[in-house]
């Protein structure tokens, strides 16, 4: 199992393995490690003090440099041919649980740079008694925090101008102003293959956003000087402006995957700095000073309008671009306080552009019309859009009310005096198979999908219809071609019906709605608003939610709504659960889960899903969709995520929960993704999200699995490498041959070089030799990997509040890509750990091993920092099978003991 050279793969299950077996595999791994560093400090010393002697002759005898390049290289190739052990332990542990599903699987890998890579497997079951309070069917993306950018990039140690700013303090900051810091209005993009799957499925909606409100558009790199280049960086960051480097980054890091987060990163890449930098912006908000974290009072800098440039609109209290109320605080109280005291909850939003966000953007890039966007008519008008009537005696007439209803129009629900108009075509007066034509005037689409998206007020006989054609023109068919696209059946309805229709127009055309009156008699007709026609993809299913203030007020926190069931386009049957009023956690917002349920195709789909990504918007249910800012939230279905032994995203059957309906009938439900804080109740009751007391979600699962695959690099690109390698081969012995200043050039160069690479050496060298007389341990790299503290979020709220403004102790841990909370877990439980160690060094096996039971540890508490007793405590609480963490932790103890 562990041979003779340290090299094999070790695997434990600690359930399994006697303890006498474990000890000594143990002991064998501490000699092999022993051994493996005894050989490393050695070779490391003596390789210090050549290098440090070689070092400084190089610096006078330029001779010897080929001599050092040739021990610096043998020693880098010395020190890839090393043995690296790798540690694989499984340690499974089942503790309290009720039920299997209740497994967590957990991964985490601890690399001690340059001697050892340890990976730890853990799976452990949360022993929670109450499953109201913490549902394990549920996955919360953001471990129940609302965080917002700063919150993200501050938890992955990230400090940056602003926040999120990727860019040097001395840089003008009034470089907006100009054509040389403006991109091209056609953007060229790469998403780098590091960006999560989600991610890229966000960041390409986010794109669909920009082009239909604005005209910038993106487009795959192919080339081009200059490009915004996507990675997963440690966070949510960009640079301000095209700066104009070739490659320009912008981080989507966890957490960042949100539409309103990507539209703020790009809109810096824009051009565009934080709303409250504006230099009038002390008229509208006051800052805080003294509950501002020390040291980032710097991030509320202001900037001189003479040089940067409000575009001549008013201060946004609602632009993506401002920063919340509790940006950089100390303790709950806010750091900015708006002068309007309404606004003090509106500042933050990261929703989308705001009204005036497009106004600017729109100004910056002189934009006279978008891409994407068709056309929008909201029916106040008396020209009705241009939009004409067919021939015949039947029309459609405009109303503000219709006996039969509806009783107010649409876009305004009768809230303005004098308006509130939309289109009627009654079935009431009409004859029997009578119907009337309303055309909307002549469109030009871009080829491709669009949609075409209304409001219906159906009160129609059952057997009436509304028909949707398009009539295109082309050379063939110069009167026009109908093509019908959707036909709505009649019907009572007594409410406003959001309908999408997807269309395929290539060429010039009209939209044609044709009321049809059916032979059974009627009392009302159809009632059409809110018309927009866009060259987007339509959202493929509504959840209309009627009477959600009523709701609100009568289901309590923590009772989850759920959605009909729909169906993807590939077939995978799905639906959406809310909590109205918030988990029992998490009150005053709204959370929402995106779950895979049964359905008929079942037997024929892939399982476990593959990246189906599920993108749930509540509607902004403004007339026009260019001002629409629905609030995003999307998922992606990820096959090789686990949920303790079983695939979570495999069939519901296997791994959901049977539901009972009202009728006897039965599907199953699998686990649920999504957020627990998707919108908070204040921000849900502003815009549009709820009028006339109804909600709309628009819901899609998409296939985006084609995002797999690399973007490809442009072709430019892909041979620039290996041309210009073959142009250095090819110049360097011409050069070499022909010209003495090219000699010169050559030699100078290599002086250069070898001054260099010794003084790299020189330094190098030097800094191993502080960090050995300092006695510093090697740095132990924790890097977190997905899954980890999966479901854990309330465990991870308690231990937020943790977070003690003193600092930590020193600690030689580097944390990669975990949650401060997490991080602190770590390191306090590593902390504990590492004091024992000192205290009994010489059973160090004995007692690491031990160490994971409880009763051992209790001689110790007093010993504990509060904090540490703090910790002990809540593990106690919360009935979490820490042990798991502790004994996974144990392998860095270990490591860090016999260093
Ligand atoms: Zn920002």
């Amino acid at each position: 199992m562990f041979g003779d050279d340290c090299s094999d793969i070790l695997t434990i299950d600690f359930c399994r393995t006697p303890l006498s077996e474990i000890r000594s595999i143990y002991q064998k791994i501490r000699e092999c490690d022993g051994l493996d560093k005894s050989k490393t400090v050695t070779a490391l010393r003596a390789g210090e003090d050549r290098a440090m002697l070689l070092g400084l002759s190089m610096v006078f005898v330029s001779v010897m440099m080929y001599f050092v390049l040739g021990i610096t290289i043998l020693r880098s190739y010395s020190d890839r041919s090393r043995k690296r052990i790798l540690y694989t332990l499984h340690a499974v542990f089942f503790l309290l649980h009720k039920n299997n599903s209740n497994n967590v699987t957990s991964v985490y890998t601890v690399r001690l740079e340059s001697t050892l890579v340890c990976k730890c497997v853990c799976s452990w079951s949360n022993a929670t008694s109450n499953s109201a309070v913490w549902p394990r069917l549920e996955y919360d993306v953001d471990e129940g925090h609302d965080w917002d950018i700063f919150n993200i990039n501050e938890a992955a140690g990230l400090d940056l101008l602003e926040g999120d700013i990727e860019q040097e303090e001395t840089f003008s900051r009034n470089s907006i102003i100009g054509d040389k810091y403006r991109w091209p209005t056609t953007i060229p993009y790469y998403l780098e293959d590091s960006v999560d799957m989600n991610a890229k499925g966000v960041i390409l909606k986010a794109f669909d956003q920009y082009r239909l409100k604005t005209c910038i558009d993106f487009t795959p790199w192919n080339g081009e000087k200059n490009y915004i280049s996507v990675f997963k960086g440690s966070g949510c960051f960009s640079s301000v402006g095209n700066q104009h480097e070739g490659k320009q980054r912008l981080s989507i890091g966890n957490n960042c995957d949100r539409l309103g987060t990507v539209e703020h990163e790009f809109l810096h890449a824009l051009g565009f700095w934080h709303e409250q930098s504006r230099a009038d912006r002390d008229d509208y908000v006051t800052i805080m000073w003294d509950r501002i974290e020390p040291g980032k009072q710097h991030n509320f800098k202001t900037y001189d309008d003479k040089v940067s440039s409000a575009l001549g609109v008013p201060y946004d209290y609602g632009s993506v671009m401002h920063y919340s109320k509790t940006s950089f605080n100390i303790g709950s109280e806010p750091t900015i306080v708006t002068k309007i005291p309404h606004f003090l909850d509106v500042i933050g939003q990261r929703m989308g552009f705001s009204a005036n966000d497009l106004t600017k953007l729109n100004r910056l890039y002189n934009c006279t019309k978008s891409s994407a966007f068709v056309d929008s008519c909201d029916f106040e008008e008396k020209n009705i859009c241009g939009m004409i009537q067919g021939l015949g005696n039947t029309k459609w007439e405009q109303r503000s009310s219709v006996s039969g209803g509806p009783h107010d129009d649409f876009s305004n629900m009768g809230q303005c005096k004098g308006k509130g108009f939309f289109m009627h075509f009654s079935t009431a007066t009409a004859e029997p198979g009578e119907g009337a034509f309303l055309e909307s005037r002549w469109l030009y689409p871009k080829p491709g999908a669009q949609c075409l998206q209304f409001a219906l007020h159906n009160t129609g006989a059952a057997d009436d219809v509304l028909n949707i054609f398009v009539r295109e023109y082309d050379e063939a068919v110069p009167g026009g071609k109908l093509g019908l696209f959707k036909s709505i059946s009649g019907g009572v309805m007594g409410s406003w019906e959001l309908h999408n229709v997807n269309l395929n127009v290539t060429q010039k055309a009209r939209v044609v709605f044709q009321g049809v009156r059916g032979k059974g008699p009627s009392k009302g007709g159809f009632s059409l608003d809110d018309i927009n026609l866009s060259s987007t993809k339509c959202p493929q299913h509504v959840w209309h939610i009627r009477n959600i203030t009523g709701l609100m007020a009568t289901t309590p926190a923590g009772q989850k709504r759920y959605s009909p069931r729909f169906l993807s386009s590939a077939g995978y049957s799905f639906q959406v659960g809310a909590y109205l009023n918030g988990r029992s956690d998490r009150p005053g917002y709204v959370g929402l889960y995106f779950h895979l349920t049964s359905g008929p195709n079942d037997h024929s789909l892939k399982w476990p899903c593959p990246w189906q990504q599920a993108t749930m918007a509540l509607m902004d249910q403004h007339s026009d969709i260019r001002q629409q800012t629905n609030m995003h939230r999307m998922v992606t279905t990820d096959p090789d995520k686990l949920d303790g032994k079983e695939y979570y995203w495999d069939d519901p059957r296997k791994v959901g929960s049977k539901v009972t309906e009202a009728d006897g009938s039965y599907y199953y439900r699998g686990p649920g993704t999504g957020t627990s804080t998707f919108i908070t109740h204040s921000r849900l009751r502003s815009r549009q999200f709820i009028k006339g007391d109804d909600a709309f979600f628009l819901l899609s699962l998409e296939d985006i699995s084609h995002l797999l695959v690399p973007q490809p690099l442009p072709r430019s690109a892909a041979h620039a490498g290996t041309s210009a390698r073959k142009a250095a081969d090819q110049d360097a012995p011409q050069g070499a041959a022909t010209s003495p200043t090219q000699i010169m050039a050559v030699a100078l160069s290599a002086a250069a070089a070898v001054f260099v690479v010794s003084a790299l050496i020189l330094g190098s060298a030097r800094r191993m030799r502080m960090r050995r007389q300092q006695g510093s341990e090697d740095l132990v790299t924790l890097e977190d990997m997905p899954g980890f503290m999966e479901g854990m979020s309330r465990v991870s709220d308690l231990l937020f509040t943790l977070r003690s403004p003193q600092p930590w102790p020193s600690s030689n841990l580097k944390f990669e890509s975990w949650k401060a909370p997490w991080q602190l877990v770590v390191s306090q439980t590593v902390d504990a750990y590492r004091a024992k160690t000192e205290l009994i060094k010489s059973e160090q096996i004995d007692h690491f091993y031990e160490c994971g039971t409880r009763e051992k540890l209790k001689p110790e508490r007093e010993r504990l920092s509060p904090d540490h007793r703090l910790l002990e405590s809540l593990i106690t609480k919360d009935a979490v099978d820490f042990k798991a963490l502790r004994r996974c932790i144990w392998v860095v103890c270990f490591m860090l003991g016999v260093n």
